[in-house]
């Protein structure tokens, strides 16, 4: 069979990078880099390198069904039209709703929020992307008069000095972070990294400002009344392109002490902060979640942007604001008007850009008003005004803060519309119709990035023959509702024409986002589309020339807020949340790669060192984490990248896969009261340890259901190699809280603690024997260690396995009795079951698979640097996204090894 190649585009960060994707038997067999795109030059991170293990079948939603029972398309389309139809007859179109996300390709977006704001008649158009970067976007407006981001990827090749605020670029942009790493290498440029955590971006820092969460408007406030007063402004380019520049210094007089005072930052250290920034003209400031996840994101976004605008850092090459967006087309969805409060195209609730679009659309029934921003539309969910929402290739019942509160809604909403790729996720549980969409590499259509620039992503592999794109899902429906003429799309290509050609709709230059170049392209030039970014072959604000009506940049004033939830005697720990490297939101896609799960596999709550010696816990205890929100239980990683009185958990884990289901439980609905942005980096919490009395692993070739597991306080799974399931339950010594009915007159008494065991135990035994008729079943029980083994075998074959015993650590570091495993196994979960240390080790470098145990043995062995290891192991040879936690290490090595030495010689 012939091989194809296909160049398209990652669906993972916001970095966006090319990909050349090879194709085998209709099979995705190998993806690399494509060196011709711009974003990447040929780099992936291990997210996109791994793209051949998520594409497969297993968990994909297959066919539609309503009300629990599948149907063909015909009947699902008609009933999602009549459904929708028949509530907005009843109650108008703003009980109606689309939550849509930055999953979507631009052309999906594009007919959503058409059929939405232009036909149905309502702004209930909201969007993932809410959660990532709207505050960027409120903080772009009322600076620039349009969202434009400053930057592109080629400024970091050619700054000076670059600023990090908010933003763990080396795990969530790795091929961003390493352009930055090459431009430290190649031309010493400096990095400061401006983060409550230290991080692997600190790898490359000259500086690390720890400062205090949520202080980033003290300290930008700060740095503006240090340029103002040391004369570093641009007064030129503020007297020409610039308002409001004196109320700005007005409101933003900070000395450098209050500074100090305000973030728990050294003086001197915020002085060289200063100093470095002040001294730099090419100054690149890349800011994300960290600052837009606040309730005072617009403000902590404009605070970065009004010391650019002060120093005319801004529309020049290697100097700007950047905010960078976590996910493939959030960008997409902003140039499309896919939020609630933007209309189209860059277009706003204004009379005159109404008018436009109405005219451009043909719309009679166009939206007059903005809709309701994510956080709110949950809650008029809740509240029943709105009846009816349809959800797009996003799962808000992990993503959305107080998932109490959005459970509430959907079981409230009398109409649930799910469309995914997924057969099962946390949200899905709600739908009342669930629509199977087409996933990354069977779909067409484009994408933008972080920097503008849009590329395409192409077709490489067949959809499962009842999945649709989503552009044909919504306009089938748009089509039933009666809005054929407006919705005649036959391709992601005419969609795409008619997209730019409305950025060109009376805009004569007012702004920037104009592709309507593109508008008559043929469908040859749309398949071979190269990257491109706009403004079309100019950077913005490269003439001083801004999009507001004057014209002219605006400094917006600004004054530091508080959190939303303060600490206090009973709450007394800030909670922090974001991503790890290795899995990407709420793991639906990469939840099924193994080697993504083997540098994390838990939802582990990070604690500071201080912390754990204070409250008493170690690593790996059970701890319950509470909020005035919330509370789940989850296992402690102890760390020295924390400052006391800080915790950090990652966003990823959910129902399916841990029974702390999703961190955003323990999130109040605070939002950002310009942007609607909610606060998700900063939760005022308490912890106490969870003392257990019994742990079990279970490997099977077979999930279990959540059913089998509900008498365990703590579970999590993950895939293992070769396919299978890893599980690991925990029960808390008090039965009190356990349901798996144990009689309530003996709570508390130790029988009871063993009666609760043997029946959790046994109800799994009897899951497992119900899951694999049929089995052999072997069982072996050491009376000194309290450990159970039962394994089940088929055909000479270890098809489960499920060992208990008293504490973790035990099932952990034991050695499986060989001689009951018939040699013929071939199932490689045996690894694990086996206790092999090495394997449990978690992985640094996930591209050649090194764990840790084997840096830390190439050290003990003589491997001193970063090369040596390389060379040894290949770790950190190919993405480069380990290299910092390789660094670490070494360094760590490099400690113990002089404080040997040192005790040594004093003895
Ligand atoms: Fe994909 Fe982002 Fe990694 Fe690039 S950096 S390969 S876009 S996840």
């Amino acid at each position: 069979m012939d091989l194809a190649t296909t160049c398209t585009t990652c669906p993972y960060c916001g970095v966006g990078c090319g990909v050349v994707a090879t194709v085998k038997d209709e099979r995705l067999i190998a993806v690399a880099g494509d060196p011709s795109h711009p974003a990447n030059q040929g780099r992936l991170c291990v997210k996109g390198s791994t793209l051949v293990e998520t594409q497969g079948h297993e968990s994909r939603m297959l066919v539609p069904s309503v009300d629990g029972v599948d149907v063909d398309w015909s009947t699902a389309t008609r009933e999602v039209a009549d459904r929708f139809m028949k509530i907005i007859d009843q109650h108008g179109p703003d009980s109606v709703a689309f939550y849509l996300s930055g999953q979507l390709l631009t052309e999906d977006y594009y007919v959503a929020n058409k059929l939405m704001k232009g036909f149905v008649g309502s702004g209930n158009v909201d969007t993932n992307s809410r959660l990532c970067m709207a505050s960027a976007v409120a903080a772009h407006k009322r600076a620039f008069g349009e969202d434009i981001v400053a930057c592109d990827y080629e400024d970091l090749d050619t700054a000076d000095l670059i600023v990090l605020v908010g933003s763990n670029a080396a795990w969530t942009h790795p091929v961003a972070y390493q352009r930055i790493v090459n431009a430290v290498k190649n031309r010493g440029t400096e990095v400061v990294v401006i983060d409550p955590r230290s991080t692997s971006s600190c790898d490359i820092a000259t500086l690390h400002l720890a400062l205090k969460p949520g202080s980033d408007v003290a300290l930008f406030n700060g740095l503006l009344t240090y340029l103002n007063q040391n004369d570093l402004c641009d007064h030129d380019f503020i007297e020409m392109a610039t308002d409001n520049v004196e109320n700005c210094f007005q409101a933003a007089q900070l000395s450098i002490i209050e500074v100090s005072a305000a973030t728990h930052l050294p003086i001197d250290l915020v002085t060289r902060f200063y100093e470095c920034f002040g001294g730099t003209r090419k100054t690149v400031t890349i800011f994300s979640q960290g600052v837009n996840q606040s309730v005072a994101g617009t403000d902590k976004c404009n605070a970065i942007i009004n010391c650019h605008l002060a120093t005319g850092r801004i529309g020049i090459k290697g100097a700007g604001p950047f905010s960078i967006t976590g996910q493939p087309n959030a960008m997409g969805g902003r140039e499309v008007g896919g939020m609630a409060n933007q209309l189209a195209a860059h277009m706003d609730f204004t009379t005159q850009h109404i008018a436009a679009v109405q005219e451009f659309w043909g719309a009679r029934n166009i939206a007059t008003a903005p809709g309701a921003k994510a956080v709110d539309l949950f809650d008029k969910m809740a509240l029943g005004e709105i009846k009816a929402v349809w959800i797009m290739a996003t799962n808000p019942a992990v993503s959305l803060p107080d998932t109490a509160q959005v459970k509430k809604a959907l079981t409230r909403c009398e109409l649930v519309v799910v469309s995914d790729t997924v057969q099962r996720n946390d949200t899905l549980e709600f739908a009342d119709i669930m629509l199977p969409a087409r996933g990354w590499g069977e779909k067409d259509g484009t994408v933008t990035n972080s920097e503008r620039c849009i590329s395409r992503q192409r077709q490489v592999l067949p959809a499962p023959v009842s999945a649709r794109a989503d552009w044909q899902i919504i306009t089938d429906v748009a089509h039933a509702m009666g809005f054929q003429k407006a919705f005649a799309f036959e391709s992601a290509y005419e969609i795409f024409k008619e997209h730019a050609a409305l950025s060109g709709h009376k805009n004569s230059g007012k702004r920037l986002f104009d592709i309507s170049s593109l508008a008559d392209i043929s469908k040859t030039e749309y398949d071979e589309l190269q990257p491109f970014t706009w403004p079309i072959k100019k950077k913005p604000f490269e003439d001083n020339r801004f999009s507001t009506a004057s014209g002219r940049a605006f400094f917006v004033a600004v004054t530091p807020g508080v959190a939303a939830q303060a600490t206090n005697a009973e709450y007394p720990l800030v909670l922090n949340t974001g991503r790890l490297r290795d899995q990407w939101h709420t793991m639906t896609r990469t939840g099924t790669s193994s080697k993504l799960f083997a540098h994390q596999s838990q939802p582990l709550i990070e604690v500071s060192l201080s912390d754990a010696e204070q409250y008493g816990v170690n690593a790996d205890d059970l701890i319950q984490l509470s909020s005035r929100q919330g509370s789940l239980v989850s296992r402690v990683k102890v760390t020295e990248t924390l400052q006391p009185g800080q915790l950090f958990m990652p966003i990823h884990w959910n129902e399916q896969f841990a029974s702390t289901g999703s961190v955003g439980q323990l999130f109040s609905r605070a939002v950002d009261p310009i942007s609607g942005q909610p606060e998700l980096k900063h939760a005022a919490v308490k912890f106490e340890p969870v003392k257990t009395t019994c742990w079990a692993r279970v490997f099977s070739q077979e999930t279990l259901p959540r059913s089998s597991l509900m008498n365990f306080q703590y579970w999590v799974r993950k895939p293992v190699a070769d396919g299978g399931w890893e599980f690991e339950c925990a029960i808390e010594e008090s039965d009190e809280t356990n349901q798996g009915g144990v009689a309530e007159s003996s709570v508390n008494s130790g029988i009871v603690n063993k009666n609760s065991v043997f029946k959790s135990i046994a109800s799994l035994q009897a899951q497992l024997k119900k899951l694999f008729p049929g089995c052999h079943i072997q069982n072996y029980r050491d009376s000194v260690s309290q450990v159970h083994r039962c394994m089940g075998f088929h055909a000479g074959k270890l098809i489960y396995s499920l060992v208990s015993g008293p504490s973790l650590s035990e099932l952990t570091s034991l050695s499986l009795p060989y001689q009951l495993i018939p040699e013929q196994s071939q199932w490689r979960g045996l690894t694990n079951l086996a206790g092999n240390r090495a394997a449990a080790s978690p992985l640094v470098c996930t591209c050649f698979e090194v764990t840790k145990a084997e840096i830390e043995s190439a050290l003990e062995m003589g491997s001193e640097t970063l090369s040596e290891l390389g060379k040894a192991l290949k770790c950190g040879t190919n993405c480069g996204s380990c290299v910092p936690e390789i660094n670490q290490l070494i360094r760590q090595h490099t400690k113990t090894a002089e404080q040997n030495r040192y005790q040594e010689v004093a003895r």
